[in-house]
């Protein structure tokens, strides 16, 4: 592997062959959900931890007001004009630029023009947010080389806007912010309503251990979609009977008993999942802050159940590779990670 050093150097050469300067460097962190899964849209908590895999984004200022921006990945360059009266998405990487850029100028930060390298190791599309380490490292980059301040919480909310209504993904706010205020060695319960945080220790008796199922199934983004609607529908249900709830976050096991017969079935699962996670990530913040990673472990494996059983987001490979986790000494515990259908899950060992 190399160092963070070597890749800094390596960024910095690959950008004065380009653009003949000598640039900064700006990088951001991919994350990691250790458990918190499908909260986040129902304003309730999460759990991630920003991961040693990053974006990159070489820059210099330019004297005009383009973007040029090459991605070392995709092997690809484009100009972005920011005095266009037409900038529009264009169902690309560089999406992301535009977009963070894009929302920047919009929240009143009068861009300069910058060459812009990107060199990244996040695996993409593999649910570490690889899109969201881009978005923040893109930002540093734009407002560092336009001599602005960077308000990391700002920042992360004009990320979640750029992916929202520029590239069209409707995410959460979790993954710009775990970028913007991960630390190392540390996990970062986040209430997404209020947006408090809480940085809480991982014992370094602990590894954080990602394996990539490397699917994909066609399933993942209609069935977050229907998964987002239902829990929209549960609201509307029982929001007509307590008028305080306006998001599942302000509905307790207690009203959801009272309340079975009036949801579908399948709606009452889901609702049973997102309290019950709620309820686990403030257990799970406990045990970091005890150092109790065997009952860590445990809520792990008992967030995957519901969100296979509840929630009905696992797939076959998913479950496998956390029951063959289980079964090996030394892990606290294994769960899946991100939206469900693909991707990865996270263990403790
Ligand atoms: P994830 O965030 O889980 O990795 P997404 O589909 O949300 O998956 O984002 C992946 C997209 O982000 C890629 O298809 C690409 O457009 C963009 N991206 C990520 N890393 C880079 C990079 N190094 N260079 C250019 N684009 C990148
Ligand atoms: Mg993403």
């Amino acid at each position: 592997m190399m160092t963070e050093k070597a890749k800094l150097q390596e960024a910095q050469e690959q950008f004065k062959a380009r653009f003949g300067q000598w640039p900064r460097v700006y990088r951001a962190p991919g994350r990691v959900n250790l458990i918190g899964e499908h909260t986040d849209y129902n304003e309730g908590l999460v759990m991630p931890a920003a991961i040693q895999f990053h974006v990159w984004v070489a820059a210099t200022a330019r004297n005009d007001h383009k973007l040029l921006a090459h991605s070392t990945i995709f092997s690809e360059i484009v100009e972005i004009d920011l005095q266009s009266q037409d900038l529009r998405p264009k169902n690309h990487w560089s999406d992301y630029v535009l977009g963070i850029a894009m929302m920047l100028e919009q929240s009143g930060h009068a861009l300069r023009g910058a060459n812009l390298m990107i060199l990244g190791d996040v695996p993409i599309g593999s649910g570490l947010s690889s899109s969201a380490a881009l978005e923040v490292a893109s930002g540093f980059a734009l407002l560092a080389t336009s001599g602005m301040p960077v308000d990391r919480t700002e920042l992360a909310k004009l990320c979640q806007r750029a992916e929202n209504e520029v590239v069209g993904a409707r995410v959460g706010i979790m993954d710009p912010f775990v970028s913007c205020f991960g630390c190392s060695g540390q996990a970062l319960m986040l209430d997404c309503r209020t947006l408090q945080y809480d940085l809480l220790p991982v014992s370094s008796e602990a590894q954080l251990v990602i394996c990539n199922t490397m699917v994909k199934h066609s399933l993942a983004s209609g069935e977050y979609n229907t998964r987002r609607a239902e829990c929209e529908e549960a609201v509307r249900v029982l929001s007509r009977c307590l008028p305080h709830v306006r998001a599942l976050r302000d509905v307790t096991l207690a009203d959801l008993a009272h309340h079975t017969g009036e949801l579908q079935p399948s709606v009452y699962r889901r609702c049973r999942h997102v309290i019950t996670e709620n309820l686990r990530v403030t257990d799970a913040a406990d045990a970091l802050r005890k150092n109790d990673l065997p009952k860590f472990g445990r809520l792990m494996g008992e967030s995957h159940c519901s969100l296979r059983q509840d929630y009905e987001v696992s797939c076959a490979e998913l479950d496998l590779l956390v029951e063959l986790a289980q079964k090996q000494p030394g892990v606290y515990g294994s769960r899946m990670t991100g939206g469900g259908f693909r991707g990865c899950t996270i263990n403790v060992v």
